[in-house]
């Protein structure tokens, strides 16, 4: 039977070139890179030219790159580490951010270490800058955490004006890029940013590794207390075949940014217009369709109540059509997610297909045969 995969949001299939290099090293580079004979200095030599990899990729230092275990290490240790050693007492952020930043800012406001204030969102899911500003406006030390892309519907923040009012205010900003990180240009010599995240598994590379940017501006503390690797911020022998991977994934990412860019944004426009011709009662959400302002690889749609409801994607994966409902992580799953709650009044059973430079025209003219099974 056929299989479409079209939930690349969720994670990608790895890039043979990804998988080459980490075999290689798996193979023949096994010492500890915190041991100083040659075995150790092989390893660490790896690692560190993986961090010079990246950071020249994104235009920042190497030593503004942490190695982590993905986006979600990433998001808590930049949080966490404003309010810890940065003097945040108040963090402003929304409702429609990934619960990597959700729940660390909850358990932070629990425990009484900071107040917290939600920007308005409208119903397309837009970050109102107005009310921003006016939030921005207060004496306490702030801390702003802002997707750059939802993981849901896909849309997109400005997020050079946002760092623009950020500096205004003298505000730390963070931006959740797991989503856009490989699928976009980095320049962080242009971009006031304070954090930025990142995960391997979404742009095909290996999973359980990513980085989290510092500004070097920014004196942070151990996350994990440990050895002194990662410079004493994450004790912990390091995940060196994971980090190869990740830097060579970026690589590749980045000098095959622009074909795959306009290859996967004829697969959103394509899938749109056969919505729009074959399956008009489909509503999309968000700024999902806004191509300028939506990621590319993100199509989130509302489909028509039907008897399928609670089990449309279990439905769609009988016909061999991977996609989600809600959130990467809950893949499977078609409870109404936070984020659909923030914009859609009527909760209507909600699809997410994402795409990769692994997919198809045919691909998508599969799913759009299944979803019409379905819906006519
Ligand atoms: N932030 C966003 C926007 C994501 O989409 C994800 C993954 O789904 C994460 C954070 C968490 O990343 P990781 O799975 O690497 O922990």
């Amino acid at each position: 039977m056929r299989r479409v995969y079209l939930d690349n949001a969720a994670t990608t299939a790895l890039d043979s070139e990804v998988v080459a290099i980490m075999n290689d090293v798996m193979k023949n580079t096994f010492g500890n890179p915190s041991s100083s004979h040659f075995f150790g200095r092989k390893s660490k030599a790896l690692i560190e030219t993986s961090r010079m990899k990246i950071a020249k990729l994104i235009h920042a230092n190497p030593t503004e790159i942490y190695f982590t275990s993905g986006g979600t290490e990433a998001d808590n240790m930049a949080i966490r580490g404003a309010v810890r050693d940065a003097g945040v007492t108040h963090v402003i952020t929304s409702k429609i951010e990934h619960p990597a930043v959700i729940n660390t800012v909850a358990s932070l406001v629990h425990k009484k270490k900071i107040t917290v204030s939600y920007v308005k969102v409208n119903s397309n899911g837009q970050i109102d800058l107005h009310d921003l500003e006016s939030l921005l406006e207060n004496n306490k030390k702030t801390l702003v955490s802002l997707m750059h892309a939802n993981n849901e519907i896909g849309n997109l923040i400005d997020i050079y004006s946002i760092s623009v009012l950020c500096k205004k205010y003298n505000a730390l900003f963070h931006s959740d890029t797991v989503q856009t990180v490989g699928h976009y240009e980095f320049n962080l010599n242009k971009l006031e940013i304070d954090f930025i995240t990142c995960s391997g598994h979404k742009f095909h590379g290996p999973k359980g590794v990513g980085f989290l940017y510092v500004n070097k501006n920014i004196n942070l503390s151990p996350l994990i207390h440990g050895g002194s690797q990662e410079r004493n911020m994450r004790g912990g022998t390091e995940y060196v075949y994971g980090i190869v991977g990740l830097a060579k994934a970026l690589e590749v990412a980045s000098r095959d940014l622009e074909a795959h860019q306009s290859h996967i944004k004829s697969i959103k426009l394509y899938m749109i217009n056969q919505i729009k011709e074959k399956l008009p009662q489909i509503k999309f959400n968000g700024l999902s369709s806004v191509l300028d302002q939506s990621l590319y690889t993100i199509l989130s749609v509302s489909l028509p109540s039907t008897k399928y409801d609670q089990l449309l994607l279990f439905n769609l994966d009988l016909l061999g059509v991977a996609c989600s409902g809600g959130s990467a992580c809950s893949s499977g799953n078609s409870n109404t997610s936070h984020v659909i709650k923030q914009i859609q009044k009527e909760q209507l059973p909600v699809v997410r297909f994402s795409f990769s430079k692994f997919n198809t025209i045919d691909d998508i003219d599969y799913t759009i045969d299944k979803l019409v099974s379905l819906f006519n």
